[in-house]
């Protein structure tokens, strides 16, 4: 459920940012969503929306960017995208270890409409 929040969050700074810039409208927001960012990307377009109507934001697209989690091999110091129930270098087998990549969330851009 804290994707509500942090919905409503996003709809706050994308709406400031429009009318700081005499925006009519935002017409879209980019956001990056780690898979293990802790945020549901498809929950958040839910709630958009909903908490979206009667803001700058309503009617806006929201596009989210997906990023695969990537795991650090300690020997070859290459990063990978781990197989299901295996953390192992596709290069040398030896188990990766977690990296920040994955881990992201933010608003990439917000487009407006003056
Ligand atoms: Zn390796």
């Amino acid at each position: 459920m804290h994707e509500y929040g942090i919905t409503q969050q996003i709809i706050q700074i994308a709406s400031n940012q429009a009318k700081e810039n005499d925006a009519l409208i935002v017409t879209r927001i980019t956001l990056v969503v780690g898979e293990y960012s802790g945020f549901i990307g498809h929950s958040i377009q839910m709630y958009f929306d909903v908490i979206s109507k009667g803001t700058l934001c309503e009617g806006a697209i929201l596009e989210v960017e997906h990023v695969k989690a990537k795991w650090r091999c300690p020997v070859c110091k290459i990063d990978f995208i781990r197989k299901p129930l295996s953390f192992a270098c596709p290069e040398c087998g030896q188990d990766g270890e977690p990296t920040k990549i994955g881990k992201e969330f933010y608003v990439k851009s917000i487009e407006i409409e003056t």
